[in-house]
């Protein structure tokens, strides 16, 4: 994501502040615009929004007002927003407040302690649109931070709900192997380098609004090999390589457990791709799940959508042993992503004109 905060609007107390530090440390473009800026050097900070360039911001964030967060957005040419809001907020909103709520797609923030309240306050703006934060433990710039994980899901959320209420087919896809060279239990974010002809794929891709939603097993931190903020350091040079060739990753998605932990998360368990279908507004159906090992393939068919297997990475090999493996075979077969895009898109268009 590409997210502008109004500074000015953030409470010097509020969670938003070490949250927005450690969302940029996951790897998302955030430009603090003014006043009060932490001092954090993921964040690029510009005092005033005539630095901001023009697609500089998808994402509008700030607090108390959303007529004023509307505002910004409009300005920003930014396409969705964030608020953070306490009851005390939502208590003197009167109609303009609640006219700039409706102008944009907007998730609310809001403390732990003061839900029953705000549901209260709320009337009859619908409480999809309401996160609760995670108030235990203490704000953190952590990547892994889970005030950090709630501010990107809500984020997603709010840019996917701008492209309307329709679902969608979504453009699931492995990493490793995949979208970038296999090197097994990848933890150093200098080890990311992708593979031929993907950057082009996905920005084919993104030019036709399709959502592109990477679903990684990360069995490495559930056997110890590294640890999460290992695995999210990797995924935010991930974002980064991939925003200096003008694509923008929809959501990523990780399971971090071992084969055997009995979680419903690891491929070709469907828990995550559910997730996401949520957060996303997918259309499991028509969506593909498409990646370098069988079980890649296997999990888009779980979901009720087709399994793709592509011959990088392991693919060339997993191909060899598909007539044999429990894993069955793959709806469809290509040599990489460049292919499989290609063949997304027009299964696509067939099934618009059908
Ligand atoms: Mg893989």
């Amino acid at each position: 994501m590409k997210v502008a905060v109004h500074g000015a609007s953030v409470r010097p107390d509020s969670r938003l502040r070490a949250a927005l530090c450690a969302l940029a440390r996951r790897g998302h473009a955030v430009t603090w615009v003014g006043a009060n800026a932490p001092a954090c050097d993921a964040l690029r900070v510009v005092s005033s929004d005539r630095e901001l360039r023009p697609g500089d911001a998808d994402l509008v964030v700030g607090e108390r007002s959303a007529l004023a967060l509307a505002w910004r957005a409009w300005r920003w040419h930014a396409r969705a927003g964030l608020l953070a809001i306490r009851a005390t907020d939502l208590a003197g909103w009167g109609f303009f407040e609640r006219w700039g709520w409706d102008t944009l797609p907007l998730q609310a923030l809001i403390e732990e302690h003061e839900g029953e309240h705000v549901r209260t306050l709320a009337g009859d703006l619908p409480l999809e649109r309401f996160v609760l934060w995670h108030t235990e433990g203490n704000p953190s710039e952590r990547p892994s931070s889970p005030d950090a994980e709630l501010l990107e899901h809500a984020g997603e959320r709010a840019l996917a709900r701008h492209a309307g209420p329709m679902r969608r087919p979504v453009f699931f896809v492995d990493r490793d192997g995949t979208l970038i060279v296999e090197h097994g239990y990848l933890a150093d974010p200098a080890g990311v380098e992708l593979l031929p002809g993907v950057a082009d794929a996905l920005r084919l891709l993104q030019a036709e609004r399709v959502p592109i939603v990477v679903v990684s097993n990360q069995s490495g931190i559930g056997r110890g090999k590294f640890g999460v903020d290992d695995m999210l350091a990797v995924m935010a040079r991930l974002r980064v390589v991939l925003r200096e060739r003008g694509v923008e990753l929809s959501g990523i998605y990780v399971c971090p457990h071992a084969p055997g932990a009995g979680c419903a998360c690891r491929k070709p368990g469907t828990e995550l791709l559910e997730r996401a279908a949520d957060d996303h507004q997918a259309l499991l159906a028509h969506s593909w799940m498409v990646g370098d090992k069988l079980l890649d393939a296997a999990t888009g068919r779980a979901m009720g959508g087709t399994g793709v297997l592509v011959r990088t990475g392991y693919g060339a090999k997993e191909e060899e042993g598909a007539a044999g493996s429990e894993w069955g075979r793959p709806d469809r077969v290509f040599d990489g992503l460049a292919q499989a895009a290609a063949a997304f898109l027009a299964s696509r268009d067939a099934l618009d004109t059908a």
